[in-house]
């Protein structure tokens, strides 16, 4: 998926243009992984554009960095700012924002003494991860024959740039044999997540997802889709779950910040329930895509305004 580029990447509290937001190819992260980062979107709401859970992605970020005893040269309060500065100084309404913490130029050993903690965010326009029908008519997935980072060796509650190459594992795979996606399952095989999303499903009218203990990362989207259920009076049980439920859910679909709410039709060539998108994701959807897009209240206050107080007319969303 090419970017569309803007002007502006704030890097290490300057703006930067977006030509010029270069790292030296002897930084630490290009060797060793050794970056976390978040993804996160703002989406144009009748208010103005707003960023969807602003504090919660930085504190993921945050914690990302502490467990890999990364200590952030900024406060969250100010790494806030500078994600909604970048939004503005690009101009943007509906956008994705990336922001990275990475170990940069300094040193070459595995140890990281001596190299800088860099830091960088991007914003830039980005449409449905899994294309636009993928949110109504759903998408085929596989189980990966790639399991996720056992406990223990890769931290999956981290959002670092080294997990992503079992992700790239378990995309590729899926990708290179006709489906949209793969879910991958943990050391013990059980459901883990997909490799950018985490999994939920439904049967007799109850949700199920796995929990913090199975290899997943804590998703935004999916703690969101948590409060949604309650509200709507919908009972979850995050519990471990086999391989074969996936099987004989009559729902299956996939969250995450890109893929937004993604319903499954089919999981290894077997249709889910009616092979299309199910009663329970649709309602989850609409909720979360009225409050998102501004037309049910806030009442979580998840949404921070980015022009707010700003005289900055903003540019068309894509
Ligand atoms: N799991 C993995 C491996 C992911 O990369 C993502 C996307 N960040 C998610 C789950 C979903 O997390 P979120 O809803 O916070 O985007």
């Amino acid at each position: 998926m090419a970017i569309d580029k803007v002007d502006h990447i704030w890097m290490n509290g300057k703006l930067v243009r977006w030509d010029d937001a270069k790292i030296h190819v002897m930084s630490h992260v290009v060797h060793y992984g050794s970056g976390v980062f978040e993804g996160m979107r703002a989406y144009e709401t009748p208010k103005g554009a707003a960023a969807f859970r602003l504090p919660e992605h930085v504190t993921r970020l945050f914690d990302s960095a502490k467990i890999y005893r990364m200590e952030i040269p900024y406060t969250p309060p100010q790494i806030s700012e500078a994600i909604l500065e970048t939004i503005r100084v690009n101009k943007l309404q509906s956008c994705y924002v990336r922001p990275v913490v990475y170990r940069g130029y300094g040193s070459i050993g595995v140890n990281p003494a001596g190299c800088p903690i860099d830091v960088a965010i991007a914003a830039f326009p980005w449409g449905k991860y899994l294309g636009p029908e993928a949110l109504e008519q759903g998408v085929a997935v596989r189980v990966a024959s790639w399991t996720r980072m056992a406990p223990n060796t890769f931290p999956a509650l981290a959002k670092s740039a080294a997990n992503y190459m079992n992700s790239q594992l378990i995309k590729m795979e899926a990708i290179a044999d006709g489906y949209a996606e793969g879910i991958a399952l943990d050391a013990r095989g059980l459901v883990s997540e997909g490799s950018g999303e985490n999994l939920f499903l439904v049967r007799g009218g109850v949700i199920y997802t796995p929990p913090m203990a199975d290899s997943v990362l804590l998703g935004i989207t999916r703690s969101s889709v948590l409060a949604l259920a309650a509200d709507l009076g919908i009972p979850v049980r995050e519990e471990s779950i086999p391989r074969e439920m996936l099987y004989i859910a009559d729902e299956v679909f996939m969250t995450g910040s890109a893929a937004e709410v993604t319903p499954i039709s089919s999981v290894d060539r077997i249709p889910i329930g009616k092979g299309a998108r199910g009663p329970v994701t649709r309602r989850l959807q609409e909720a979360f895509f009225d409050v998102i897009e501004g037309r049910r209240p806030d009442t979580h206050k998840w949404l921070t305004p980015v022009y707010e107080g700003v005289a900055v007319a903003g540019r068309a969303g894509k």
